[in-house]
């Protein structure tokens, strides 16, 4: 980088094998998109398989619990029929949150890889670093960044939807509410 201080260490290049499964990291997060989900996807691989994939979904499965990467580390476990999933690295669109942090840690995944970060509940370094607590039996190695501006342009793009959705719903409401008022006759009938 151009802008990059001397004494800052060059991030490490990004591999194609990790770019190669956070695209499908990005694939499972349209899911959710399409489910009016916040999107946020996740796939879990297992040497060069993927053996699970999970997108956020909390509103829909009325779960708080349902983000990506627990979908993903749920689906995981089912096939694989051991509630430990060693070796395993979990690809994930936006940095997990203290939740999904320690059930990363319970399944024993080896590596996570995470895209966006996350400045209001990221738990690998935004707000806390639950994988640098040496108090934590983990065996975790965690890589940010990994098309981080793609990962984060997905939120971006849904959140400002959402926000355009809203405005205008209210722009709506205000101009039938005035069209309402404009009107003198009493409302006969309430159902129309
Ligand atoms: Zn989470």
């Amino acid at each position: 980088m151009s802008d990059a201080n001397a004494d800052t260490p060059e991030p490490a290049p990004i591999s194609e094998r990790d770019r190669r499964f956070m695209a499908l990291a990005q694939a499972a997060a349209e899911e959710a998109r399409a489910a009016g989900e916040v999107p946020v996807g996740a796939v879990l691989v297992c040497g060069d398989e993927v053996i699970a994939k999970g997108f956020n979904h909390p509103i829909g499965g009325h779960d708080p619990s349902a983000h990506a990467e627990m979908a993903a580390l749920r689906a995981a476990a089912q096939k694989l029929e051991n509630y430990r999933l060693p070796g395993c690295e979990l690809y994930v669109t936006l940095e997990p949150c203290l939740m999904c942090a320690g059930a990363i840690m319970h399944a024993r995944i080896a590596r996570v890889v995470y895209g966006a970060r996350d400045p209001k509940t990221g738990a690998c370094g935004s707000v806390v670093d639950a994988f640098a607590n040496p108090q934590l039996n983990h065996h975790t190695t965690v890589t940010g960044g990994v098309l981080a501006d793609e990962c984060g342009a997905a939120l971006r793009s849904f959140f400002a939807d959402r926000r355009r959705a809203a405005r205008e719903a209210r722009a709506a409401a205000a101009s039938s509410n005035a069209s309402d008022a404009a009107d003198p006759r009493p409302d006969t009938n309430p159902t129309h």
